[in-house]
């Protein structure tokens, strides 16, 4: 096809006047009506232990709540703490405590330069965090089965002044990666020059299969306590997409000593977490298999739409060399690589032609991608017919970037 036919294609795309915002994976209307048993959940304000819900208190979350979330992400319901709606915020607290305050028996990070790893391409809101509190950011290619780990072994041994990393074991952002259990097994054992280093482990896609095999991933607080370094991670998780997304109840799991740091911290930052928004989802999502069950329905809203953006992307990209995309088997989006040079002018054809995508690069720190070639595809929000449509669309603006 020459370039004036590609050009022509878009152009009649353009005509449909689309007005889509891929921008994010949000979960679509569909997906949260799923969970609209939650406005009369509540049966009473009373919790378990005859707390009531109403009042202040209970830092670290009701203890129903605590041992759904301990079933959830199977670990001893003494090293979790639910609070919050917001998985994000629990990280970045996390973060801020350890700048100024120190994690438990080490002095405030702040004091010296600090430094992250980032496996690439990752999620843009964690290096934002780095970005926005003064942490220099170093990037790690991501393999199939996790970092390259060989890079990572290497820089924490020699560079003290790298005190974290951050990791999305299961189903990544956007990636679509899940950790194997060797990858998982050298994070907790691996040497760090930094005493205080932190894993910084988002669990946000621990339910959210796509395909009919739910993968696990293996334990790190049981392999980092195995491995001698209990203290190393800090586990994260939130029913954002699983019952609503800003609404739902946010889960932090770690070493007793851990626990026991992040209570007296928080506790100086709040008089204690939205309890009736933790009975309710107590009384909603009940236990691990009512949250798969649930789970299941959110699958099969999403699958055909991820189905649709790969068939689209088949049919009109499959025989332009140099591109590719990810088929993941979990989590909210798919990336497109693009040849080198091409995703940023890609982006911009899409929005002119009414589609908001990420913007191009923001997977990686400081919103430099030195290939610019990835683009984050988030296919939950619109309708089906819109996702076919907008596909579409980005592959035509794919195959015109490239034509130019
Ligand atoms: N972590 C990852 C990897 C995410 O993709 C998202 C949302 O997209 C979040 C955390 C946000 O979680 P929460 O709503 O619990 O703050």
């Amino acid at each position: 096809m020459s370039a004036a036919d590609h050009s022509a294609q878009y152009q009649a795309f353009q005509q449909l006047g689309l007005k889509l915002d891929m921008s994010r994976g949000k979960p679509s209307p569909e997906q949260l009506d799923l969970s609209n048993s939650l406005m009369d959940a509540l049966d009473t304000y009373k919790a378990a232990d005859g707390t009531d819900a109403r009042n202040y208190g209970g830092t670290i979350g009701l203890p129903e709540v605590r041992a759904l979330f301990a079933e959830l992400l199977d670990v001893p319901a003494a090293q979790v703490v639910v609070d919050s709606s917001s998985s994000l915020s629990l990280m970045h607290d996390v973060i801020m405590y350890s700048l100024l305050n120190g994690v438990p028996g080490h002095a405030p990070w702040v004091q010296n330069p600090v430094t992250f790893l980032c496996p690439v391409p990752g999620y843009d809101r964690h290096f934002a965090i780095c970005e926005a509190r003064g942490i220099k950011m170093i990037n790690i290619p991501m393999n199939a089965d996790g970092p390259d780990m060989d890079l990572v072994e290497k820089l924490v041994a020699e560079d003290a002044s790298i005190k974290g990393m951050w990791i999305v074991p299961k189903y990544s952002n956007p990636g679509g990666v899940v950790f194997s259990d060797q990858v998982v097994a050298r994070l907790a054992a691996m040497k760090t020059a930094a005493p205080d280093f932190r894993l910084m482990w988002d669990d946000a896609y621990r339910f959210h299969h796509l395909g009919e095999k739910k993968l696990a991933v293996a334990s790190i607080l049981a392999a980092c306590a195995k491995a001698g370094n209990p203290d190393r991670a800090i586990v994260f998780a939130s029913s954002s997409k699983v019952s609503w997304a800003g609404s739902g109840v946010a889960a932090l799991a770690a070493s007793p000593a851990n626990v026991a740091w992040w209570t007296r911290h928080a506790g100086i930052r709040s008089i204690g977490p939205d309890k009736i928004n933790q009975l309710r989802h107590v009384r909603f999502l009940k236990d691990l298999p009512t949250v798969e069950a649930l789970m299941e329905q959110h699958r099969q809203l999403l699958k055909p739409k991820f189905d649709a953006v790969l068939a689209q992307f088949q049919a009109l990209l499959g025989d332009v060399p140099g591109v590719s995309w990810t088929h993941p088997e979990g989590g909210y989006f798919i990336d497109l690589i693009t040849p080198d040079g091409a995703a940023k002018r890609t982006v911009a054809l899409a929005k002119e032609a009414g589609i908001t995508l990420t913007p191009a690069g923001a997977a990686f720190p400081y919103g430099l991608d030195p290939k610019d070639r990835h683009i984050r595809i988030a296919p939950s929000f619109p309708s089906l017919e819109e996702i076919n449509k907008a596909a579409q669309g980005i592959a035509l603006s794919l195959r015109l970037a490239l034509a130019a």
